[in-house]
């Protein structure tokens, strides 16, 4: 199952637990790497140059959920201007006791 990938108007958001932030992405990538060795034969490097890059899965670090990504929009990305709408939040706290 593929798993879609964000833009840069929308985010990952896992379908289980709403988790938006922390995800375990498995990637497999294709590489050329500038290896520059030292005169001690240490090498380190300098440039590398993606050729392709697939995300495999991603699985989700609060309910370890794997593949239950959805895309949503990002904060502010789907608003085209400032409208002045305010939107009142109410709190959601029905602190009654139960039994
Ligand atoms: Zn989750």
């Amino acid at each position: 199952m593929p798993v879609p990938l964000p833009t840069a108007t929308t985010r990952w958001r896992c379908t289980l637990c709403g988790n938006l932030t922390r995800f375990d992405v498995t990637r497999s990538s294709r590489v050329v790497e500038y290896v520059h060795l030292d005169l001690a034969g240490e090498p380190s490097v300098e440039e590398t140059e993606v050729l392709a890059e697939t995300v495999e899965s991603v699985r989700c670090r609060w309910c370890n959920a794997v593949d239950r990504i959805e895309l949503v929009d990002r904060p502010g990305a789907a608003a085209d201007g400032d409208d002045g709408n305010s939107s009142a939040e109410s709190a959601a706290g029905g602190g009654s006791a139960s039994g």
